[in-house]
């Protein structure tokens, strides 16, 4: 469970910590958990009950969702929902409760007065993270006490990348293995201290930078969430070991590296880490370059509690443009009907293991089609490399299908990515009267760099099959991403009016 993990952590060392704040230790982070668990189970709301999470992100997050996670079901939404979404998600998970902080103003507010939700104010303290909860009624819980290993922990929508946000739950189990997965990989210790920048109502926030730090006995560094112009100015004052983001995070901070030179030659980064998206070849090369620590690229998901695979530590190897060796659950690739392929054959992705959900939440369709055997379908496409590594060549469903061709988007990615002119590449689908889909790519140009829609064809044609070069590509100041950060490649063309 989340308390064993947090047990670990030794009394006075710091666990959550925010940029001007005083840090939270282990001790105060356990005492916090159990306050919370009796607070809740004085308002009535015990193990299994659903609490809904509308917080800013910051260090009160964090905080919320290990404490509230001790003795009821977490369910942490994004703020920046519309009235529509939060009625859906408040309803779709049946909340109990709704945690927002004092004095935030939010519409959520008003959809939970409406749906008759009970909101609890959180109110924080002086140390990072540490805060009260009032509000709610007296009581009893049904379930009251400290949450048990198969009790859920934590439900998460997916990223809504290819279709509508699933709903995910995790158990404690779930997500205690995950987070001890990606501290081995990371070799995470007590003296390690990760920057988090991710959102807190995504996997790779709540997992990676929190939960992985928690285990290795380290701290999170909260911040308000990505921002390229802070992002050096916190990295300078609270000197964190390690940061975890998503490519296009990375890859805003590379275009703002030169103009803080001096911030990088000083950091004690003792590596990067990326997941969620692919990042690209090139941009894992400038990043280790620029800022002279290893870059490691991991895989992730949210019905995996995050981490499926990841690149080693050095004296391991990690290669640019693979996902990295399986680094908690077990990982195979299986043909269309079922059975496991051998290493070189490309197909889906498959994994087992205590890290990954039982299943989506009043979703048996989904269910049907996400398990065979026992093993997990990813929706990704991908084969093992003769060292073992995982290499994906794309997600299923977006595959483009040109014709009788099938391309693979991330391919063309990767070789726009390589133009010295392109700081961002995404290549997407364009519905075509007669070949079903065609190629298209948006690219964002490097800083002070040009380049014509001409020359990035021919760069590509120089690479790529001629089925997979793109027919059109269209130059962007920025390309559209979601709330986690990810590019979203599909309804892209359909967004930007692109036609045939
Ligand atoms: P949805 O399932 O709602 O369409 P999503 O799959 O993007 O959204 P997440 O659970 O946040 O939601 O993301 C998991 C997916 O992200 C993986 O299945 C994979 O496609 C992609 N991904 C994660 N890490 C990497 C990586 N390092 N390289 C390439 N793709 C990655
Ligand atoms: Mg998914």
């Amino acid at each position: 469970t989340l308390a064993e993990l947090l047990a670990a952590g030794a009394a006075d060392r710091p666990a959550i910590r925010a940029p001007e704040r005083p840090a939270l230790t282990y001790a105060g982070l356990r005492a916090l958990t159990e306050r919370s668990i009796a607070s809740l189970n004085g308002m009535g709301i015990g193990r299994g009950d659903r609490v809904a999470i509308v917080l800013p992100n910051g260090p009160e997050m964090a905080a919320a969702f290990v404490a509230i996670a001790g003795g009821a079901t977490t369910a942490p939404l994004n703020p920046a929902y519309k009235d529509e979404e939060f009625e859906f998600y408040l309803t779709d998970l049946k909340a109990k409760a709704l945690v927002v902080q004092q004095g935030m103003e939010t519409p959520v507010r008003a959809v939970a007065a409406r749906l008759g939700v009970p909101v609890l104010e959180l109110i924080p303290g002086t140390a990072a993270g540490e805060f009260t909860l009032e509000g709610g009624t007296a009581a009893s819980a049904t379930h009251p006490g400290a949450a048990e290993a198969d009790d859920i922990a934590l439900v998460l929508h997916t990223s809504g990348t290819t279709a509508r946000p699933k709903i995910v739950p995790l158990t404690h189990t779930n997500v205690t293995a995950s987070a001890g997965n990606i501290a081995r990989t990371l070799q995470l210790g007590q003296a390690d201290a990760c920057l988090n920048v991710m959102p807190l109502f995504h996997i790779h926030g709540l997992i990676a930078a929190t939960l992985a730090s928690l285990a290795g006995g380290g701290a999170v560094i909260c911040t308000p969430g990505f921002n390229a112009l802070r992002f050096f100015g916190w990295l300078d004052a609270e000197r964190p070991t390690w940061y975890t983001a998503v490519p296009t995070m990375h890859q805003a901070i590379l275009q703002r590296a030169e103009r803080n030179k001096e911030i990088i030659a000083r950091a004690p980064l003792r590596f990067i880490r990326s997941s969620s998206a692919s990042l690209p070849a090139q941009a894992m090369k400038d990043l280790s370059v620029v800022f002279g620590a290893p870059v490691i690229e991991s895989y992730g998901m949210t019905e995996a509690s995050h981490q499926m695979c990841s690149n080693p530590l050095p004296p391991g190897q990690q290669k640019p443009g693979i996902v990295g060796l399986p680094a908690g659950p077990e990982v195979a690739i299986m043909a269309e009907n079922g059975t496991i392929l051998p290493q070189g054959e490309i197909g889906e992705v498959v994994i087992r293991g205590p890290n990954v959900t039982k299943g989506y939440e009043a979703n048996p369709e989904a269910n049907a089609k996400a398990f065979t055997n026992g093993w997990f379908r990813t929706g990704d496409q991908g084969m093992f490399d003769t060292d073992g590594y995982l290499m994906l060549t794309g997600r299923l469903k977006e595959l483009i299908k040109r014709g009788g061709e099938q391309v693979s988007p991330l391919e063309v990615d990767g070789i726009l990515s390589e133009h010295p002119a392109v700081a961002q590449a995404l290549t997407f689908s364009i519905p075509h009267p007669m070949l079903g889909e065609e190629v298209g790519a948006a690219v964002v140009l490097r800083e002070g760099m040009e380049c014509s829609e001409r020359e990035l064809r021919d760069f590509a044609a120089r690479h790529l099959a001629d089925f997979k070069v793109p027919r059109k590509v269209v130059f962007l100041p920025e390309i559209p991403k979601g709330a986690t950060g990810k590019l979203m490649r599909i309804g892209l063309a359909e967004k930007l009016g692109i036609t045939a």
